[in-house]
Parts: structure tokens; C-alpha cells; sequence
């Protein structure tokens, strides 16, 4: 692309990969600028669930958006696919949320009915339904949830496949570290990079993560905190876990690279995200009480990676207030792979001025926070 183009998008992850693809899409000059790699934070290393029943808003505003976001990974597999020769893996997954006590069954029960209610399969199986399913699981248990709504993607092929299909499609893409809005007024007219160069652009979009919070460049500052999450991959040959079994925020699952991931923690560490021994070791004993059987496991992989959650748990889309032509496409939290889509698709539609089926939504709007 030699004139500059009409929208610049900062970061690299699933929620700029997904703005920028819907953009090009509607045929807009884009160029995305990535101070890393693509996807070489928690957008590469995430878990990725697609589950609309768990997590901040469910139930309430969140679930028809994560409803949504499932059935466009539908549509965009095979788009994708076709695009960029790259599976996703999506697949459909059997989740099964564990009880231990007579409080965590009466929970499940109420999941069951407020699930009933929004047409998300469910069964509730007794403690010998769950053994019967899963015999590895030794420890106490009352009783399990079996959900057949979830569905999951290879995170980081998902973001990749969204690169690799923006580029063929017209997009461009260059490294580079953003340290600042190019303005004229209020008017934003492009941005700066640390090297001293600068980037001009018709409109700009802040797709940065946690780092849109951290105060310490040139950039608005955003409500949005690092919440820092590890996973462990462990080979463990067998036949073990159809589910994906979770209790009590640990989980156990076995994915289509045959390895076996538990996980996961959630810490306030700032931007260390590092792998630490103290998660590793309490990933492990959560698991272990579930599934003594994985004592043998051999740990094969150990990552750590920042969720960007925002002060209200909900994500920060659109116009920026203060800003003419700044769009923001951040703070997913725990739902960044799952919400993207719909993401890419309302921030699209707010900087060409065309939302079609997905406007953004009040809860999601930027402008109910004001940005220093
Ligand atoms: C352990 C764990 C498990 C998870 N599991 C799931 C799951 O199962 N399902 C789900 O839906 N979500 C899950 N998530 C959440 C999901 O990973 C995030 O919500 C999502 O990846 C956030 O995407 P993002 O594009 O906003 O941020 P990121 O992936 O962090 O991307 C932001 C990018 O912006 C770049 N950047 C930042 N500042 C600048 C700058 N100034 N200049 C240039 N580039 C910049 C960064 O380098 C980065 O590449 C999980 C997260 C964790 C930590």
C-alpha cells in the first residue's frame, strides 16, 4: 500500500486480526501495526473456549453476544480455511462442570434451569452418571453437568488464519512499536512509532490488550487491568476425559494435539507474565484432587499469558469520546477468542458508519468511560 491507508489497527491479537479482517473485508485500506508477533500473547496461548454459559454477564448481557459469537466461528472455519489453507479446529465439546457438595449440586441445578430456559442443551447426570463417564475421576463428587452448547478453536491458528486472510485480501501488516497519536485538533491522523517514524492513517483503532492500560506512552488510557492466566500441557497417552471437566476454576482437557490441558489461575501481577512454580504447582494439585490417575503425567508446556479485563468486566468498543476518528476494540477479559468475531464486526461497522446486524451494544460502548 503506497497512499496512506484509511484505518490503521494497533495490536496483533484476535480483537485487532478481527477488526482488521472486517474492514478489508468491506473493502478499506488497512494497515495493522504489531510491536510483537501476531498472536504472541493471550491471544496465541489462550484455552479457546467457546462457551456461552460460564463467565462475567452470563447470565445476563453477555450471553446472546457470546451466542452470536459462536455461530459467526461457524461461518468463519470454513471461510477461513478456504482463504488461508488453515483449520481452525473448531469442533463441538462436551463440558462437564463437577459438584463436590450438596451447595455446588443445588448450583448446578439452577444452571440447568436458566440453561432449559435459553435453549442450551444441558443434562445433569448423578455421581455415578459422572463415573460412569469419566471413571478417572476418584475424588468425592455429587454430581456433574454435562453442557453439549460448547464449542472450541485453536486459538492461535484462529488469529493466524484471521492475519493470513486480512493479507490476502488486500490488507497490510508492519511491525512496529506505537508510542503516540499523530493529531490534528481533535482529529486523529495517524500514529507514532518508537522508532521516530510515524504512520499517517485516516482513522486509527487501539486493539492493544492490557497494554492499553499501562499508562506509560503516549495513548489513551484505558479501564483495563492485566489479569494474568497459565495453563499446563500434559502428555498423558490414553482414552481418558471425552469431557472437558472443570470445578471450581480448575479444568481438564484433552485437545485435538492429544496433549492434556489443565489450567488455569488468575492473578494481579501487573505485566509479569512470566510462568511462575507457584501456578504450575497449584494448577497441579487442583488437578490432581480431580484426576489422581494424571500423578504420571509429564508436563510438556507451560504457558503464561494477560487477559485484558476492564473495570466493568465488559469490552470497550467504538468511538472514543475526545477523539475524532480513535476506535477502541478491547477488553474481552475471559472471552476475547470467543467474542471477537462479534467484535470485528461492531467496530467495523462503527468506523464505516454501516453496523448492519451488530451495532454496538450500550454495555460495550466506549463512550461510558472517559480516556486521559
Ligand atoms: C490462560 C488464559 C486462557 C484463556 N482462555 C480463553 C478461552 O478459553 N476463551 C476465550 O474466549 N478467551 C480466553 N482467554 C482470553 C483471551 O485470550 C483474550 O481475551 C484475548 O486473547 C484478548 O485479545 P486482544 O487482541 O484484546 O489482546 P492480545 O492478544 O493481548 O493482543 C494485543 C496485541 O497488541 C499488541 N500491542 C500492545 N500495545 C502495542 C503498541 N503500543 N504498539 C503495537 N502493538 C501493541 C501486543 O503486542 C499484542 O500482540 C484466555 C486468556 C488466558 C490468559
Amino acid at each position: 500500500m503506497t497512499s496512506a491507508p484509511d484505518v490503521i489497527v494497533v495490536g496483533g491479537g484476535a480483537a485487532g486480526a478481527s477488526v482488521a479482517y472486517e474492514l478489508v473485508k468491506r473493502g478499506l485500506g488497512v494497515t495493522m501495526i504489531e510491536r510483537d508477533s501476531i498472536a504472541s500473547h493471550a491471544s496465541g496461548f489462550a484455552y479457546g473456549g467457546l462457551f456461552p454459559t460460564m463467565g462475567a454477564g452470563i447470565p445476563g448481557p453477555i450471553l446472546s453476544h457470546a451466542k452470536r459469537g459462536i455461530s459467526l466461528h461457524k461461518r468463519l472455519a470454513p471461510e477461513l480455511e478456504d482463504a488461508t489453507g488453515i483449520d481452525i479446529e473448531l469442533r463441538a465439546v462436551r463440558s462437564l462442570d463437577l459438584a463436590v457438595n450438596e451447595d455446588g449440586y443445588r448450583h448446578l441445578q439452577e444452571s440447568v434451569k436458566w440453561q432449559r430456559e435459553e435453549d442450551l442443551e444441558v443434562d445433569l447426570l448423578d455421581a455415578d452418571g459422572v463415573r460412569s463417564e469419566e471413571p478417572s475421576l476418584t475424588g468425592e463428587l455429587t454430581g456433574g453437568l454435562v453442557q453439549r452448547s460448547h464449542f472450541e478453536v485453536d486459538s492461535y491458528k484462529y488469529t493466524l488464519a484471521l492475519v493470513t486472510a486480512f493479507e490476502r485480501a488486500g490488507g497490510s501488516h508492519q511491525p512496529g512499536d506505537v508510542v503516540g497519536l499523530l493529531r490534528d485538533g481533535d482529529r486523529v491522523t495517524g500514529v507514532a512509532l518508537g522508532n521516530g517514524s510515524s504512520v499517517p492513517g485516516g482513522s486509527v483503532v487501539l486493539a492493544t490488550g492490557p497494554w492499553s492500560g499501562d499508562g506509560s506512552k503516549g495513548l489513551p488510557h484505558f479501564p483495563v487491568k492485566p489479569k494474568k492466566g497459565e495453563i499446563l500441557r500434559l502428555r498423558f497417552p490414553g482414552r481418558d476425559f471425552v469431557h472437558r471437566i472443570s470445578l471450581a476454576g480448575h479444568y481438564i482437557a484433552r485437545k485435538p494435539d492429544g496433549l492434556v490441558w489443565v489450567g488455569t489461575t488468575e492473578e494481579d501481577v501487573g505485566f509479569d507474565d512470566r510462568p511462575s512454580t507457584a501456578a504450575r504447582d497449584s494448577i497441579m494439585a487442583g488437578t490432581l484432587a480431580l484426576a489422581p490417575v494424571l500423578e504420571s503425567a509429564e508436563i510438556v508446556q507451560h504457558t503464561a499469558c494477560l487477559r485484558p479485563v476492564t473495570s466493568d468486566e465488559m469490552p470497550i468498543l467504538g468511538a472514543m469520546p475526545g477523539y475524532d476518528g480513535l476506535f477502541a476494540a478491547n477488553g474481552a477479559g475471559k472471552k476475547g477468542i470467543l467474542l471477537s468475531p462479534v467484535m470485528g464486526r461492531m467496530v467495523a461497522g462503527a468506523v464505516t458508519g454501516n453496523s448492519g446486524r451488530d451495532p454496538i451494544p450500550v454495555e460495550f460502548d466506549a463512550a461510558r468511560f472517559t480516556y486521559g
